[in-house]
């Protein structure tokens, strides 16, 4: 990783998320617009996996090694998502430290993704562009829930932007993490990481493309950007 990382990248990417909340906290219910940039984000993340993480794991672990590393951190995180999500999630229940965990666990895996893409120029900017795009719509929805049941804009415009402050968080220590899990497992360490984060863009692909899919508008930006993912990968062969 170059010390060349533009730290401002994470901080822009935390203060997106946390113009979210603050939306969310204040609106009546979900917009338009959240599942559109949803939807978007999901596309360039998806095809970021499929084109260039997912084939740099390959290149420690074999073809047949990468899909299988990918296949169980993909069905690792969709477990933890449906276990913390769907035990009380309901804002009526009050009970919204699951989905307050599942979301902290997700805030800090985008900031390290985001880091430790950060060395390939492709990459790069494809990912901050896809981490931005779904920041907002997930700091959105994040403060509408919270709202709901914190019943005060203050408290969770303050429990919403803490949450979010763990993606800049990642991506200020994932040198050092990075560095000390390397030292330890060799080359293992960094497929295993790819793999993660790979399984983690998948999954937030279907997640914002299968509830979703009767909005108007979510199937072709997300299938358009996954496209013009394709176009980029096979420009850059
Ligand atoms: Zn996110």
């Amino acid at each position: 990783m170059p010390e060349t990382f533009p730290l401002e990248m994470p901080v822009l990417l935390t203060l997106l998320a946390i113009g979210g909340v603050i939306a969310g906290a204040f609106a009546g219910q979900a917009r338009f617009w959240t599942f559109s940039l949803g939807a978007a984000g999901g596309g360039l993340l998806f095809g970021i996996a499929l084109f260039w993480v997912i084939p740099e794991v390959a290149e420690t672990s074999g073809w047949a090694g990468a899909v299988a590393l990918v296949c169980a951190a993909f069905a690792l995180i969709a477990a933890l998502d449906m276990l913390l999500m769907h035990t009380g999630h309901s804002p009526r229940s009050g009970a919204i430290a699951p989905l307050l965990i599942a979301t902290s666990l997700h805030c800090f895996l985008d900031g390290w993704s985001m880091r430790a893409l950060g060395s390939q120029p492709v990459t790069n900017v494809a990912v901050a562009a896809g981490l931005a795009l779904h920041k907002i719509p997930e700091g959105f929805a994040l403060g509408w829930v919270i709202r709901r049941t914190l019943r005060a804009s203050g408290k969770t415009i303050a429990a919403g932007s803490a949450i979010e402050a763990l993606t800049a968080l990642a991506a200020f220590i994932e040198p050092a993490a990075n560095h000390s899990g390397a030292a330890a497992l060799g080359a293992w360490w960094t497929a295993g990481v790819l793999a993660v984060i790979s399984g983690s863009f998948l999954y937030l692909g279907f997640h914002v493309v299968v509830p979703e899919r009767k909005k108007r508008g979510v199937v072709p930006l997300f299938a358009g950007t996954l496209a013009a993912m394709a176009v980029v990968a096979w420009a850059n062969r």
